[in-house]
């Protein structure tokens, strides 16, 4: 199909200084969890999104000297001459298909502790560094020159490994923005003190990039208009418009945020998304030089319009970019219908955090293009003309389905109840979630068009049936459903009182069954749920308590950048918080809670206790067609497997990728190639 020609116009292409970016699809530096350290992972996964047509393709972070070190985060490095290998490797493979490459500079200040270069971070003031008990030395006037010459430096070697365009990394609470910061420079030389003065060191390290490279290269300024008020003091109404307006002329383009990367509760100040287009619309007006900024999902109709009103030249991505590598092609080939959208679950930020490549919740190729082969739009046609038999349509059953069908299998997909999706259809429905929706809306359009994949609703199957039916392989994908004993991390014992009908769990609530009076979450889960259902029981009226195993709401929700967002949601409810205190019984008047740390007992008064613990799998089909391999074989079964929440519940990225490895492993066509992610 030919492109709409009302998209036409995101694919001109725009002139970045000395380079010509062929389109106006931009995927803005984003972490990657890979760094340095997998050059081979890493350079492949920037490739595809080449492929994919996105007109510019930038690194992560990627520090000029080892004093800026974020370990055990991956982060990229321009340290030496083997690094300008391994992103000339890049480079070359993203020029293969046209794009630009670009690179991001980065030198943290304040966020950096060395773990593993052990080199004393430098700031502009000592202060305590972001995740650690050390402090950075606050630099003099000779910390300031050795850090222009690494800046310089590195610009050059970006330069030797062929990037067309080199960042000025000023956003995000790095060191350029820390000096910029009102609040967190309190220099009284001419680096601080009047707003000239805490430009100067931005202004220089652009000025000598633009010296070093800018005869080859584009020389990119990423800014934070505005900082939410985290602690930077830099706001798109005050001084992030004037620093705007000093430095207008001097990079090649302007690449505009606002802080909401900064995952401070008191970055709360605006809905970030909300905020994003009339914080950075200013920026267009300011500059005539080019604009790239990011949304969240971008449409094609809204990166249209965001062009033509004037609000930006380039449509900047991470996100989309990683949810659907092909975008642009797909919309250039009149086929935007099917685009994987971002559901905005930030599940890719969490590799960088825990120092393991990045994972997508909508894309399960994400990170796995070199060490299995993966491609997010090719995968190899069938092997043989088999049939598959698929139970269950949650994110495994739908993304096997899906797959499968995609490589031509006859697939027959059966699910219990009317409504596809399983636990992401029930998930949605809760407060702030029904953009998870997109993980059903996309396999089910998909599925919808493949004649070789049958789907039956409302047809709970038995093992008889299983059987009776005669499928030569079967693939159990029935899920998992919340434990109401309450047994969980924290306690192999069930609760005292379990039994009561006023304990409910997530699936209850979920599916109506309303809460009386004073009502109890406990979270022993520490994910995301917990709190949604208290939002939810809040919106229904309910009082609610939060008791919570861990110190503070949500801890596993740091990784995804979440945690003091959801904490600082719960006290704005008036959600009562109770931590560090395990639930240990319920008599339908109150709970008894033990100290998680001194084992010291007490009471809370409770009508409703939700348990939110842990999750049984539904493996009762599985297991009952396990159990007698003759009659499997009698009935024709040649394989049976069980994949996603029914085999091991984890999140629904897991339950993707376990749905899409499986159909890529079905008639083992597509074995893993590699299990280590470094040669
Ligand atoms: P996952 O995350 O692993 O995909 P879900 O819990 O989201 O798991 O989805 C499992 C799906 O399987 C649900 O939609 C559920 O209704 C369905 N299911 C469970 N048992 C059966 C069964 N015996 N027959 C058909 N469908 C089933
Ligand atoms: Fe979007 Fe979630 Fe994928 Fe990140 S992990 S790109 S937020 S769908």
């Amino acid at each position: 199909m030919a492109r709409d020609p009302r998209y036409d116009i995101l694919f001109e292409p725009v002139k970045i200084g000395p380079v010509t970016a062929p389109n106006r699809f931009y995927q803005v530096p984003h972490c990657s969890g890979m760094g340095s350290d997998m050059p081979a992972t890493l350079n492949r996964m920037r490739e595809v999104k080449a492929e994919g047509g996105w007109g510019v393709v930038c690194t992560e972070y990627c520090s000029i000297h080892p004093s800026s070190d974020d370990a055990p985060a991956p982060y990229c490095t321009l340290w030496d001459d083997d690094d300008v290998k391994n992103h000339a490797a890049m480079c070359e493979a993203v020029h293969r298909h046209g794009a630009l490459a670009g690179c991001e500079l980065w030198y943290g200040g304040f966020s950096s502790s060395n773990d593993l270069t052990r080199e004393a971070g430098v700031a502009a003031t000592s202060m305590p560094t972001w995740h650690r008990s050390g402090q950075t030395r606050a630099m003099d006037k000779t910390d300031i020159r050795e850090l222009r010459r690494w800046h310089r430096d590195a610009a050059i070697r970006a330069k030797q490994a062929d990037f067309d365009l080199v960042y000025v990394y000023a956003a995000h609470g790095y060191l350029p923005h820390q000096f910029l910061s009102p609040v967190q420079n309190q220099r009284t030389d001419e680096y601080g003190g009047s707003l000239e003065n805490r430009v100067r060191l931005t202004r220089e390290l652009l000025e000598e990039t633009k010296d070093a490279v800018g005869d080859r290269c584009g020389v990119v300024i990423r800014f934070a208009v505005d900082g939410l008020d985290a602690d930077l003091g830099i706001r798109f109404d005050g001084e992030g418009r004037e620093i705007v307006e000093m430095l207008a002329e001097l990079p090649d383009l302007w690449d505009v945020n606002i802080a909401h990367f900064a995952a401070d509760a008191r970055t709360s100040r605006f809905a970030p998304e909300a905020a994003q287009e009339s914080f950075i619309s200013f920026v267009k007006q300011v500059t005539t030089k080019p604009v790239v900024g990011v949304g969240r999902f971008t449409s094609p109709d809204t990166m249209v319009s965001q062009i033509k009103r004037g609000v930006l030249d380039l449509i900047g991505a991470a996100r989309p970019s990683i949810a659907d590598p092909f975008l642009p092609r797909k919309i250039e080939e009149g086929r935007a219908d099917d685009i994987r959208e971002c559901i905005g679950c930030n599940m890719c930020i969490v590799g960088n955090g825990l120092g393991v490549p990045i994972r997508c919740t909508q894309n399960p190729t994400m990170g796995e293009e070199w060490r299995r082969g993966w491609h997010p739009e090719i995968i190899p046609p069938k092997t043989s003309d088999v049939g598959v038999l698929i139970v269950g349509a949650g994110p495994a059953g739908l993304e096997a389905a899906r797959a499968l069908g995609e490589r031509g299998v006859a697939v027959t997909l059966a699910e219990a109840t009317t409504e596809l999706g399983g636990r992401v259809d029930a998930e949605c429905k809760l407060p702030g979630l029904g953009e998870w929706g997109r993980v059903r809306d996309y396999r089910v359009f998909q599925i919808g068009k493949m004649p070789n994949v049958e789907v039956y609703r409302d047809s709970e199957l038995d093992a008889e049936q299983v059987l009776e039916f005669g499928f030569p392989h079967v693939c159990v994908a029935t899920g998992a459903a919340w434990r109401k004993n309450g047994i969980g991390r924290s306690s192999f014992a069930p609760i005292d009182g379990w039994q009561h009908a006023r304990v409910l769990t997530p699936n209850d609530v979920m599916a109506g069954v309303a809460a009386e009076g004073h009502v109890v979450v406990y979270d022993d889960d520490n994910f995301y749920i917990a709190p949604v259902i208290a939002e939810k029981l809040r919106a229904d009226g309910n009082t609610v308590t939060l008791v919570t195993s861990a110190g503070v709401v949500s801890p596993h929700c740091e990784y995804t950048l979440d945690q003091p967002r959801i904490q600082a949601r719960m006290i704005e409810l008036e959600v009562e918080i109770v931590a560090s205190q395990l639930v240990t019984g319920f008599d339908g008047a109150s709970c008894a809670l033990c100290c998680a740390f001194s084992g010291r007992s007490s009471t809370i008064t409770a009508d409703t206790l939700v348990v939110v613990t842990s999750r049984e799998p539904s493996e009762g089909l599985y297991t009952a067609l396990a159990a007698d391999p003759a009659r499997l074989e009698a009935a024709g079964v040649k394989t049976l497997e069980r994949i996603g929440d029914c085999a091991a519940p984890s999140s629904i990225a897991a339950a993707v990728y376990a749905g899409h490895k499986y159909a890529r492993a079905f008639g083992a066509a597509d074995a893993p190639r590699r299990d280590r992610l470094v040669v």
